[in-house]
């Protein structure tokens, strides 16, 4: 027998971590690394956060799990919060982002279905990210997600990312609605354009279609807003969350609108795990900290400190790095060749965790309540592990 127990589908690195400290990562052999990967934008309260902690302690010990089919006043009360702090006027508690996207692609075509209309087509963008199920990977044109599991769920036609007039074009009688990331996560940290978040928005108004969107990745705080869809100041009928909205607790949450759910109706759709007691508790932890002005200003006042010293110090460096993009505290380096040798370097060498992106992006995605300190030593690292980098030869 040569497979492992863990079924061999990651790369897994040497570094084993046990235990977590706010922005640090303590492994089995005890060396110590600067978190700036979160779990992939997951624990953006840091790791042990004590409010977080508790919650998730106390939930525990009081009641861990019931099923759907009973009331959930845990479940009302976060439910309530995301109506109250969002655009949705109503929400599907999941346990992983792909989930959260299968809800959403559900919703929007039962939107329609659920009305004697046939349409089914969701347009999606290229190199996006929507999860591993079969649903969302046929949601991505990326071939490397596909290979192997033919044949794909029909149904998805992918458009050039930030193409309005290729949105446009690719409308048909059978579109439901476009699915999209306002900034492409593991695509490459790419924000969408104004004019095409703008476009996408009108759009779907003038041929009533959804506007779906995956903010799995950006939203939850990210960007310095709840959501980033905030900061182009539109709207979705549906959206995906999940990775922070649980600070490493694993939730997801599909919301929408009154009319965009109009087909969610009772039967249509659920879930063994989701939403239970002890998520609930967590999203609640999560939300009591992250939800206020207070917390998001800060955020967006720590991206911009991490972006202005992360300019700053790539201009030493034009052979390596091409410049930066993002927003608030989801920032990626442009580098100029592929990353995942030099993330591995800065994580064996210089204890210090990031993650490779499409389009040879470094990503940068710290806890969301860094301080000035980390944020130093993350430079320290960084150029540490830019000084004594050698680019593995061109292949
Ligand atoms: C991570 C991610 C997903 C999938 O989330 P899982 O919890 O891994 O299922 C979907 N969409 C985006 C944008 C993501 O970044």
């Amino acid at each position: 027998m040569t497979i492992t127990p863990l079924m061999p589908v990651y790369p897994r690195c040497g570094f084993r971590p046990v235990r977590g400290e706010g922005a640090w990562l303590i492994s089995e052999d005890g060396s110590r690394a600067l978190d700036f990967a979160s779990g992939i934008a997951v624990n953006i309260l840091g790791h042990g956060h004590p409010h977080l902690t508790a919650a998730i302690q106390e939930q525990a010990a009081t009641l861990m799990h019931v099923s759907n089919l009973y009331g959930s006043p845990q479940g009302e009360k976060f439910a309530q919060r995301l109506v109250d702090t969002t655009f949705a006027d109503t929400i599907f508690f999941t346990n992983s982002g792909a989930e959260a996207v299968e809800c959403a692609i559900k919703a929007a075509r039962a939107y329609h279905q659920s009305q004697d209309s046939e349409r089914f087509e969701i347009i999606t963008f290229k190199n996006a990210f929507h999860g591993r199920t079969m649903a969302t990977i046929s949601a991505s044109n990326q071939e490397k997600m596909h290979h192997g599991f033919s044949p794909l769920l029909s149904g998805f036609k992918y458009v050039e990312f930030d193409d309005l007039d290729g949105a446009k074009a690719a409308i048909g009688p059978n579109t439901a609605g476009f699915l999209v990331e306002p900034i492409q996560g593991e695509g490459g940290v790419r924000p969408a354009s104004q004019e095409f978040m703008e476009g996408l928005r009108d759009l779907a108004d003038e041929h009533d279609l959804m506007l779906v969107l995956d903010e799995v990745q950006c939203g939850v705080a990210r960007t310095g807003k709840l959501y980033a869809h905030e900061l182009y100041d539109i709207e979705p009928d549906i959206m995906a969350t999940a990775k922070g909205i649980g600070g490493g607790f694993p939730l997801g949450a599909c919301l929408a609108t009154e009319k965009a759910a109009r087909g969610m109706v009772v039967g249509t759709h659920g879930s063994t795990y989701g939403g239970n007691p002890l998520a609930m508790a967590a999203g609640n932890a999560v939300w009591d900290v992250v939800a206020n002005d207070e917390f998001l200003e800060n955020v967006r006042t720590m991206g911009d400190k991490l972006r202005a010293a992360i300019e700053q110090f790539i201009g030493n460096y034009p052979d390596l790095f091409e410049g930066v993009r993002g927003e608030g505290l989801m920032l990626g380096i442009m580098m100029t060749h592929p990353t995942r040798g030099f993330v591995g370097h800065l994580r064996d060498n210089h204890g210090l965790l990031t993650v490779a992106a499409g389009d040879d992006t470094l990503r940068v995605l710290p806890p969301l309540n860094i301080t000035d300190a980390e944020i130093s030593t993350f430079i320290e690292k960084l150029s540490a592990g830019a000084a004594d980098y050698v680019q593995p030869e061109a292949a």
